[in-house]
C-alpha cells in the first residue's frame, strides 16, 4: 500500500517503521524542519551544547518505543537502570530512595516501597496492598480521580505526598484532583508491578534527536520518503475515502491510506480546511511542562536524577555527559509558573535546589535557560479518557488515527505515541 504519514513525532515515527518493515511504502511528512515533535533536541546557541526541548525519562516496559530504537539502531545510546532506583529529597535535605533491586520481579518493587524511609510504616503498608489489589485486577476506577481513587483506597498523607503524587505528577502529567485514576492504573500494572526490567529508568545518553536521527535513510532503504519543512494542507475527500492528499509546496500525493499523527487541535483544522464531516471527541485541555538547564561552575551533583518532594522543582538531572556542572530540572503539570517570568524561575528553582541539596550551596550558578512547552501534553481527566478516538475512524475508511491522544490505554507519553503508531497500522487490514 501506498501510505502518507502526516507528522513526524513519535506516533508519525513509529507508524513509518511499523508499515515499511511490513512492506508498504511510506511518505511521512513533517511541517517543521526537524523529526520528532515533542521530543525533540536542538543545539543551544549560547553554549553550543545538545539540549532536549524538556528532559525525557523511558521505561523499561517502553516496548514500542523500544522497537523503534532497535530497528534504526540506536537503542545503545540508553543507559538502563539494573532495576528501578530513585532517590528522593524533601527540604530537610532527607534522602530516601525508592530501590527495586532487592528481590527480583515485581517483589522488588513492593520490598522497595516497604523499606521506603520517611514514611510512617503504616502507610507504606497501605501502599503495598493498594499495589497488590492493583496487580490482582480488583480496584475500581470508573469515573474517579487519582485523588478519589487513592482516599477510597485509605492511602495516608504521608504515602500520598512522598509516592503516589510524584508519580502521578511524573507519569500523567497532572494533579491528582484531575488525572484519571484508570492511567494511574494503567501505569503501575504495566511499568511498576511487571518484571524488574519494565520498572526500571532508561536515560538517553544523548540528544532526544539523536534516537531517530537514522529515520530518513532508514525510510529510503525501504523505498519510502520523508519530507521535512512541509505540511499537509488539505485533504481531498470523496466517497468516504481520502483519495489525494494537498501539501504545503503544491504538490498533490495519490494515496491508498493517510495516517493522521499529529494532535487533536491540528488533525481539526486540517478536517476543517478540508471540507470534511469528521467529528472527533472534545479534545482536553493541555497541560503544561516547565523545564530548566542550570549550569554551575562546579560539578556538584553526584546522584544520576532525584525526585524534589515538597518544592516546585520535582525532578533533578545530572547532565554531566554534556557539560561539567549542568543540571536539568522538570516542573511537570506547571500552571502554577508557566506565567511566571524566565528570570523568576531561575532564581527561584536555584534557590530550591541550595534549600534541598547541601552540595549545591556552594556552586557558582553561570547561566539557566527556561523552556516552557504549554502544551506539552492533553490533560486526561476521567471524562476526558472515556471518550479517545480509537485508531480506525468508521466516517473515514482510509484515515486511521495515531498519536498520544488517541485512545492508547496509556497517558500521553512516548509509548503511548509509538504504541498509536503500530496499532494505527494494524488497522490498515480494516481498510476495504
Ligand atoms: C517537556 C516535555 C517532557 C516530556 N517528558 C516525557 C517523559 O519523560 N516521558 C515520556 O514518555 N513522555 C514525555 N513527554 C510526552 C511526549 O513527548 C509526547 O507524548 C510525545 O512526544 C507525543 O508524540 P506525538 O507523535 O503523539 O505528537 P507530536 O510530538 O506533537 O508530533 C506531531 C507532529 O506533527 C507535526 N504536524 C502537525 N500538523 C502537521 C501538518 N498539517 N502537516 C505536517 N506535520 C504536522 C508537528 O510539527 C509534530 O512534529 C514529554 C513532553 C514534553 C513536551
Amino acid at each position: 500500500m501506498k501510505i502518507l504519514i502526516i507528522g513526524g513525532g513519535w506516533a508519525g515515527i513509529s507508524a513509518a517503521v511499523e508499515a515499511s518493515e511490513r512492506g508498504h511504502q511510506v511518505f511521512l511528512v513533517e511541517e517543521r524542519p526537524y523529526l520528532g515533535g515533542r521530543a525533540r533536541s536542538f543545539i543551544d546557541r549560547e553554549s553550543g551544547h545538545h539540549i532536549d526541548n524538556g528532559q525525557h525519562v523511558m521505561m523499561g516496559c517502553y516496548s514500542s518505543f523500544l522497537r523503534v530504537l532497535q530497528a534504526l539502531g540506536t537503542e545503545h545510546l540508553l543507559e538502563r537502570q539494573r532495576a528501578l532506583q530513585v532517590a528522593f529529597v524533601d527540604k530537610s535535605a532527607t534522602k530516601s530512595v525508592l530501590d527495586a533491586s532487592i528481590l527480583p520481579g515485581k517483589l522488588g518493587v513492593v520490598a522497595g516501597l516497604l523499606r521506603l524511609s520517611g514514611v510512617q510504616f503504616t502507610s507504606r503498608i497501605a501502599c503495598v496492598r493498594l499495589a497488590i489489589a492493583i496487580a490482582l485486577g480488583t480496584v475500581h476506577t470508573t469515573d474517579c480521580t487519582c485523588s478519589e481513587f487513592l482516599r477510597r483506597a485509605k492511602q495516608p498523607e504521608d504515602i500520598v505526598k512522598r509516592f503516589w503524587e510524584p508519580l502521578v505528577l511524573a507519569t500523567l502529567n497532572a494533579p491528582l484532583d484531575k488525572a484519571s485514576a484508570e492511567l494511574l492504573v494503567a501505569v503501575m500494572r504495566l511499568a511498576f508491578l511487571g518484571s524488574r526490567e519494565d520498572s526500571s529508568l532508561l536515560i538517553p545518553t544523548c540528544g532526544l534527536s539523536d534516537l531517530i536521527e537514522p529515520l530518513p535513510s532508514w525510510v529510503a532503504s525501504r523505498g519510502g520518503s520523508v519530507k521535512l519543512s512541509t505540511s499537509v494542507d488539505r485533504l481531498i475527500i470523496a466517497d468516504h475515502r481520502c483519495r489525494q492528499v494537498v501539501l504545503s509546496d503544491g504538490t498533490i500525493h495519490h494515496v491508498d491510506a493517510v495516517i493522521s499523527a499529529i494532535p487533536q487541535r491540528a488533525l481539526e483544522r486540517l478536517c476543517a480546511s478540508s471540507g470534511t464531516p469528521v467529528t472527533f471527541p472534545a479534545a482536553p485541555e493541555s497541560s503544561p511542562i516547565v523545564s530548566l538547564y542550570l549550569w554551575y561552575t562546579e560539578q556538584w551533583m553526584t546522584h544520576e536524577l532525584l525526585a524534589a518532594l515538597g518544592t516546585t522543582v520535582q525532578w533533578v538531572f545530572n547532565k554531566r555527559r554534556i557539560a561539567r556542572g549542568l543540571v536539568a530540572l522538570t516542573v511537570s503539570a506547571g500552571h502554577s509558573i508557566v506565567g511566571v517570568s524566565q528570570d523568576e524561575i531561575i532564581r527561584h528553582c536555584d534557590a530550591e535546589l541550595r534549600e534541598l541539596l547541601p552540595e549545591a550551596r556552594h556552586a557558582t550558578l553561570i547561566r539557566g535557560l527556561v523552556i516552557k512547552e504549554k502544551m506539552a501534553t492533553p490533560l486526561f481527566t476521567p471524562t476526558t479518557q472515556r471518550i479517545r478516538a480509537d485508531h480506525f475512524m468508521d466516517q473515514l475508511e482510509n484515515l486511521l488515527l495515531a498519536g498520544d491522544w488517541t485512545a492508547t490505554g496509556l497517558p500521553a507519553t512516548i509509548e503511548g505515541a509509538a504504541r498509536s503508531g503500530i496499532w494505527a497500522i494494524d488497522c490498515l487490514s480494516r481498510v476495504p
